[in-house]
């Protein structure tokens, strides 16, 4: 790290004791700085590295519920509001038991460059809460979306913050959680949180977006190296709502995907992943990919507690698209992938690659694509989302997906040349980082000291 920068890191440990996420997310970032440094030192005389690390806001509530056994429940609600330098707080909520302080300061920390990489007017931000919906009835989860909404309300806005879906939230939460918004604020304001229902507000291709850009970023990268998707195997961990629309897409751009993943397990499936069944199994009957391979048959082979990575040991895989969490990858299992001959790694979850396997994938001249680069059509298509809300207007979805399209190659471009620029062609990492700081940071700047 530069030696300017390593002081303000050092501050950033201090400061954010135990949040080990956070600080790997801000490492990964303050790694590529330096030279931006050395070229721009306005950003260090105002101290503009020190304030981006700061939350503008961080808000942390109790939500109270009653199961249905009548029995009081206690959670921890969370909203960090990262950056607004470029436009309201814009991030997902994240249901999961796992959620502390740190995983939503990581999470919004990300966002705050993935979402000025995008080149759309949104700030970044980032909630959730340490609520497992995992087990829970549907009313519970009304329960507790409820609760969560009425702390909540107070704090986001259409012009202040935005929230949507991540792990754990997807349609059916952001549908109470916006009945409740309506409800205690007597407004239908549309577009104070996005992935609604698109009877009621919501966009086309929103469900679709993070895995669908997933799969065209990693379309714009083996284009670079004249290759394409045809004919490829590929492998997709996780198998909630990004891997699910990362398979999708890439079934239609001609490749195979032969393995997905849950919390359990994993399932390779040679002939590819029968998506009709995976969809019916995780999102209409909210089950486990265990009983994929049962009901699927001979063609598919299920392991409990397996290693998704390491079928590449097995089998040739020539692409790895990590959709499941942060830090399911790490550097046994890149070098797996490496040494396998995997050509490109393209993250769709959010920093699910170690810091260490990064390193193995560039040294093995591995294509990587890092999440806030690969996984922004979601947020991207949750800024078309409140578009079409302040218009009252609703796109066709040919027309939104050539418009997800068109920002996933601009992301990729603006990562592509930033990368040039700075004297690593080919450097996904380091355009991106750069490429998201210098918005944020040049809009900081006009700002002033606030
Ligand atoms: N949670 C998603 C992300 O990680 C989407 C956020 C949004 O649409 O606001 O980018």
């Amino acid at each position: 790290m530069d030696p300017r920068i390593q002081p303000i890191f050092d501050e950033v440990l201090r400061r954010n004791a135990g949040e080990v996420e956070f600080h790997q997310a801000v490492l990964e970032v303050f790694e590529s700085l330096g030279r931006v440094i050395a070229k721009h030192p306005q950003y260090a005389e105002v101290s503009i590295l020190e304030r981006i690390c700061e939350p503008e806001r961080q808000i942390i509530f109790r939500v109270p519920w009653v199961d249905d056994a009548g029995r009081v429940q206690i959670n921890r609600g969370f909203r960090v509001e990262f950056n607004s330098a470029l436009g309201p707080y814009k991030g997902g909520l994240r249901f999961h038991p796992s959620v502390y302080l740190g995983t939503i300061k990581f999470l919004g920390f990300e966002q705050l460059f993935k979402n000025a990489l995008t080149g759309m007017p949104i700030g970044g931000g980032k909630g959730g809460s340490d609520f497992d919906p995992k087990g829970k009835s549907t009313g519970e989860v009304m329960r507790f979306c409820q609760s969560f909404m009425t702390e909540l309300y107070r704090h986001i806005g259409e012009y202040t913050d935005v929230p949507a879906g991540d792990i754990g939230v997807g349609g059916r939460e952001i549908g109470y959680l916006f009945g409740q918004y309506k409800r205690i604020t007597n407004r239908y304001e549309s577009a104070v949180l996005t992935g609604k229902g698109v009877g009621w507000g919501g966009s086309l291709v929103r469900t679709e977006a993070t895995g669908y850009g997933t799969a065209f970023f990693a379309d714009e990268m083996l284009k670079t190296r004249s290759e394409s998707f045809e004919g490829k195997r590929v492998l997709v961990s996780g198998s909630g709502n990004v891997a699910i629309y990362a398979i999708e897409k890439v079934h239609q751009l001609g490749g195979v995907v032969v393995a997905c993943s849950d919390s359990s397990g994993v399932v390779y499936d040679d002939s590819g992943v029968d998506l009709e069944l995976l969809r019916q199994i995780k999102e209409v009957e909210r089950g486990r990919l265990a009983d994929y391979a049962e009901r699927r048959g001979s063609s598919s082979d299920y392991r409990a507690g397996g290693n998704i990575w390491s079928i590449s040991a097995a089998t040739r895989i020539d692409v790895a698209l990590p959709c499941a969490t942060q830090n399911e990858l790490d550097e046994t299992d890149a070098r797996v992938l490496a040494d396998n001959g995997v050509l490109a790694v393209a993250e769709g979850a959010n920093m699910p690659s170690t810091p260490e396997a990064v390193r193995v994938f560039s040294e093995a001249s591995v294509l990587f694509g890092p999440g806030k680069a690969v996984n922004a059509g979601g947020v991207a298509t949750s800024a078309l989302e409140m578009q079409q809300n302040a218009s009252r207007d609703s796109w066709s979805f040919d027309n939104t997906e050539q418009r997800l399209v068109e920002i996933m190659r601009g992301i990729h471009e603006r990562c592509a040349t930033t990368a040039e620029e700075y004297g690593e062609p080919g450097n996904y990492v380091l355009g991106a980082n750069i490429a998201g700081f210098t918005r944020v940071a040049d809009a900081m700047l006009a700002f002033g000291v606030v």
